[in-house]
């Protein structure tokens, strides 16, 4: 059983609110008295509860045991409990951002109290709408961030280190934003742990296309230098190991990324990746030993943390949450910062509305940083910025919650900041139930007629592009024992068992190559001879569709199919920023008293985000507008 499961067990949420409920006026008894026991599906699986009831009103809700994403759900298990027995319906508005933990838990009280003999009607009753707007709340700090997901948490734990004071405000009932739902690859050279892994000449081949390229400027020609002086080594020593440096990773991001990023904030970025690996592990990150190629990575140098409980994110974000929360850091869900505040020229605070609808007006004597995130779930951001894509409007899916709509990069336009790469708007592949993992090793892309048609190390535009040309749009995403059992453990990233997600309509699995085809409706032989194909080309590291990513043959059964299409991922444009993270006005100008780090800035991914690549720059930037807004 995991962590969270026996810490729940131990500390049963007991919930108990006298004085305040709301009672069942004409005095009918609805229930007969007692303990009664719920269940309920949350999203990782049953959530537990025993309600206490007397006559006519729920007493106390008690949570026994539940498999949720701490942090993520926090907010759903303290609110719910309590407002159910405060209005004494299970009628509530679910918890944004927590809405199936939400579902599971208002199913599993409205199953106890109908064993406790209510009706559907007794306990299904509309809540009394409370007005609680109140006054104007007025706060100070050093420095206010507004977002809590990785950008915003490192930010504020930087300030702490700094000395400082900080608020660190978010809109939604929850922290993490983005974050805390990512599959959370994190690319940095470590060239030490990779030494562990083999290079195939595959991959010595992709390295030195990389150096025959012309260089565009001079951060450009120093990072091949640098490498072109670590391969002659290399190759004079014989050596066969997994070569990897902060140049090749700055020159994969800026070759990655069309040379549309800017090589500056690039070269900051790849010198400081490996010291953000190491900040997140002091702060309670533990990583796995595996060093990963996420999706779009191009490259084996992408970290994971070890599943210790819920999703990926959360190995990250929870430990800071800590650190800000034990360090004074004063953290506050539910605020909606809706407009920066500039006194002569100087940006000085962020007024806001709670989600009660009382307002706030929060002082920062040395500024504000924007962790707000991107834009992918605004479809009219998307539409008005979008130049690339046929198509980006509603009825094109986003994996990012509902809470990345830009309104950073709206509240920093707003005052005359400028914005840069607003066009590039990436799309990635992805399998909903099938994707286990944010890795593309020991992965496979087949059509709907079980052929290859794209080398699936290749980048995310690339691959969504090539998504988009197969019959109905889709692709089937393969993967075997090595992923499943090997690397996970038999747990997906979000923290759910891979086998409970299996549901033969998105998911299926065989014990056979065979097994498998024949369940999804691709002929045997053809599948057979893909994977065929494609262990051939593991072997001797030459694809026919040029894929030089490779580990192991696709040979470890179980195997797993899953349903893929591309969707709306990462904006890579936003706000510009230089080198400390301050935010640059339309006439070039540093905004005195603006910060900004994350997916709200744009310059460093240029036209596409490496994947894996994200959750490093939100780490850099994050720590480094925290660290420069103190000085
Ligand atoms: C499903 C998924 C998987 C991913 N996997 C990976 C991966 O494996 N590796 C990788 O490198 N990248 C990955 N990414 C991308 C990466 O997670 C994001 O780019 C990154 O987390 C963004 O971090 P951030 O701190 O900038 O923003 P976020 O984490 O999105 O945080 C922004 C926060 O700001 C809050 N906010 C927004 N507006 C306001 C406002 N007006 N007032 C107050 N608060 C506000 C939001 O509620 C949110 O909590 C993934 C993304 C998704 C969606």
């Amino acid at each position: 059983m995991r962590k969270i499961i026996i810490l729940l067990l131990l500390i049963s949420i007991l919930f108990s609110i006298i004085g305040c409920q709301r009672t069942n006026t004409d005095e009918k008894e609805i229930f007969t008295p007692g303990t009664y026991e719920g269940e309920g599906n949350g999203h990782n699986g049953k959530i537990k509860l025993e309600v206490t009831v007397d006559g006519n009103q729920i007493k106390t809700i008690d949570v026994k045991e539940h498999n949720e994403t701490a942090g993520i759900t926090d907010s759903a298990f303290n609110r719910l409990p309590a407002e159910i027995i405060e209005q004494q319906t299970v009628a509530i508005d679910m918890v944004t951002g927590a809405t199936s933990t939400s579902k599971g838990i208002l199913e599993a009280v409205k199953s106890a109290l109908l064993a406790a003999g209510a009706s559907e009607a007794d306990i299904t009753k509309a809540p009394t709408k409370k007005d609680v707007t109140g006054q104007l709340i007025e706060k100070n700090a050093d420095v206010i961030v507004i977002g809590t997901g990785g950008a915003g948490m490192s930010a504020a734990a930087d300030v702490i280190k700094a000395g400082g004071t900080v608020i660190i405000i978010d809109k939604m009932p929850t922290v993490g934003g983005n974050t805390i739902l990512a599959g959370s690859a994190m690319n940095a050279a470590s060239p030490e742990v990779q030494k562990l892994q083999e290079m195939p000449a595959s991959q010595v081949i992709a390295i030195e296309e990389l150096l025959a390229l012309e260089p565009k400027d001079e951060y450009m020609a120093k990072w091949q230098e640098e490498i072109k002086a670590d391969m002659k080594e290399y190759k004079a020593k014989g050596a066969t190991y997994l070569y990897d440096s902060p140049a090749l990773h700055k020159l994969q991001t800026y070759v990655g990324g069309d040379y549309v990023g800017n090589p500056k904030l690039i070269e900051i970025y790849g010198n400081k990746a490996l010291d953000a690996v190491n900040y997140l592990k002091e702060l309670g990150t533990e990583w796995s030993p595996n060093i990963l190629a996420a999706v779009g990575a191009t490259w084996t140098r992408s970290h994971q943390p070890v599943k210790s409980s819920g999703s990926n994110g959360s190995a990250f974000v929870l430990p800071q949450l800590k650190f800000v929360e034990d360090n004074g850091g004063e953290v506050l869900v539910e605020h909606k910062a809706e407009e920066l505040i500039v006194e002569n020229g100087r940006v000085v605070g962020v007024k806001g509305t709670k989600s009660d609808g009382t307002p706030f007006d929060f002082r920062g004597n040395k500024g504000v940083i924007l962790a707000t995130g991107g834009f992918a779930a605004n479809v009219e951001m998307r539409q008005e910025y979008n130049k690339h894509w046929a198509n980006l409007d509603e009825t094109v899916r986003t994996s990012n919650p509902s809470s990345a709509t830009g309104d950073g990069i709206i509240m920093a336009k707003a005052i005359g900041a400028n914005l840069v790469d607003m066009e590039w708007i990436q799309l990635v592949t992805g399998s909903g139930k099938g994707t286990f993992t944010a890795s593309i090793l020991n992965n496979i892309y087949v059509n709907i007629i079980g052929e290859r048609f794209i080398n699936e190390d290749a980048r995310r535009d690339h691959l969504s592009q090539a998504v988009l040309s197969q019959p109905r749009s889709m692709f089937w995403l393969l993967t075997d024992g090595h992923t499943t059992i090997d690397t996970l453990g038999g747990y997906a990233v979000d923290g759910t068992l891979i086998d409970d997600r299996v549901d033969n309509t998105q998911l299926f699995k065989g014990d056979t190559i065979e097994d498998l085809a024949t369940q999804i409706g691709i002929d045997p032989v053809t599948l057979q001879k893909t994977i065929d194909q494609y262990n051939e080309a593991v072997v001797k590291g030459n694809d026919i569709l040029g894929r030089k990513v490779f580990d192991k043959q696709f040979s470890k059964p179980p195997y797993y199919a899953g349903i893929g299409v591309a969707v709306i991922h990462h904006t890579m444009g936003g706000v510009k920023i230089d080198e400390n993270a301050q935010v640059i006005d339309t006439s070039g100008n540093p905004i005195p008293g603006l910060y900004a780090a994350g997916e709200v800035a744009g310059g460093i991914h240029g036209s596409n985000r490496l994947g894996g690549n994200a959750i490093t720059d939100i780490v850099v930037f994050g720590r480094i507008a925290g660290e420069n807004i103190m000085k």
